[in-house]
């Protein structure tokens, strides 16, 4: 039996696993993947603080998970496929067990949109690309088209032009969603320039992409990019959606997110939610890892029943 059974091992998860393996809670995270979450995919967590040029997002998130592992908290690499809720009992089952707890944390954060326009199935890796950390390198001679206007897509955008890539953002409106600081870096930037007004509608291709389909919303026109003698890279940040669909049925879910009260708890006693899933306004990494502080604080205080 554990005393607080977090799922996804993101900056929340894993703040609150360092908090609850700290307070002698019997801890466990469940993340089949890497740790870290999303936050491994940016290459700088420039507003993290703290945090040095040289510290990509995986850095942080590897010290997170070790910093987590050195209080005690044990890691299972499974993927949770549903929690219920028995009274002061909550089993977390996954694809291939079944775990008994008193507390549930969900921190298993969001994951990107796809466009879903024709083509972007079909060349996912294989000239699109969800991850410039990942991918970047590879078109770094190259003509990249990244799709999107908000904070993701311009701070990617700036990663990979630094690379030494030319770098269009396609936009679909005529200003960015993303915060003015990174929006005045990428249009001050000599590798950068914007297709505002701009949306991709097909990935054209036979192996590789090798052409886009764009279409102007301002003069209604339509027009293709065809590759040139370098590679061509496209990078589609289009916002993120919450990892949450295991939890419908038990929590009373808004566009996916899950409503919490000031101690992180849902509207199930006993289960709390932290990081990208919470219904709230803004999601950056230094709040997700509060409410993983908070909820491990408020589970530690009614396991220890101080006051
Ligand atoms: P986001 O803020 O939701 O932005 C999504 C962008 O994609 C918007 O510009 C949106 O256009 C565009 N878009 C959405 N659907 C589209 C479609 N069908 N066709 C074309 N364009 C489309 O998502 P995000 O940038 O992934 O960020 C997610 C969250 O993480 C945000 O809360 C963000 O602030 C946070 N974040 C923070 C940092 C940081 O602080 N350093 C870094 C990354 C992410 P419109 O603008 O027209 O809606």
């Amino acid at each position: 039996m554990y005393d607080l059974m977090i799922i996804g091992g993101g900056p929340a998860g894993l703040t609150a696993a360092i908090y609850a393996s700290r307070a002698h809670l019997n801890t466990v995270i469940f993340e089949p993947e890497m740790d870290g979450g999303q936050m491994s995919l940016t290459m700088s967590l420039e507003n993290f603080p703290g945090a040095l040029p040289e510290d990509t997002g995986m850095d942080i998130g590897m010290r997170m998970a070790k910093q987590a592992a050195s209080f005690g908290a044990a890691t299972i690499r499974e993927r949770v496929v549903s929690v219920e809720s028995a009274g002061e009992t909550k089993i977390v089952k996954t694809e291939s067990g079944s775990y008994e707890g008193k507390y549930v944390l969900v921190a298993t954060g969001s994951k990107p949109n796809r466009l879903g326009v024709p083509g972007e199935d079909k060349f996912v890796s294989r000239g699109i690309s969800y991850c410039a950390t990942c991918d970047g390198a590879f078109y770094q001679d190259g003509d990249v088209y990244v799709i999107g206007g908000g904070n993701s897509a311009v701070e990617e955008a700036l990663y990979i032009a630094n690379l030494g890539a030319k770098v269009t953002i396609v936009h679909r409106r005529d200003s960015f969603r993303a915060e003015r600081f990174l929006a005045e870096k990428a249009l001050a930037h000599e590798n950068i320039s914007v297709m505002w007004n701009t949306e991709l509608k097909e990935v054209l291709g036979d192996a590789m992409a090798d052409g886009l389909v764009l279409y102007n919303n301002k003069t209604d026109e339509t027009f293709t990019v065809k590759k040139g003698d370098r590679p061509m890279g496209i990078f589609i940040y289009v916002g993120v959606k919450p990892q949450t669909e295991f939890l419908e049925g038990l929590l009373e879910l808004n566009r996916g997110y899950v409503k919490v009260d000031e101690n992180q708890m849902s509207a199930v006693d006993g289960i709390y939610a932290a990081g990208d899933i919470v219904d709230k306004n803004f999601r950056q990494v230094i709040n997700a890892c509060g409410e993983g502080c908070v909820a491990a604080m408020a589970v530690a205080k009614r396991i220890v029943q101080y006051d």
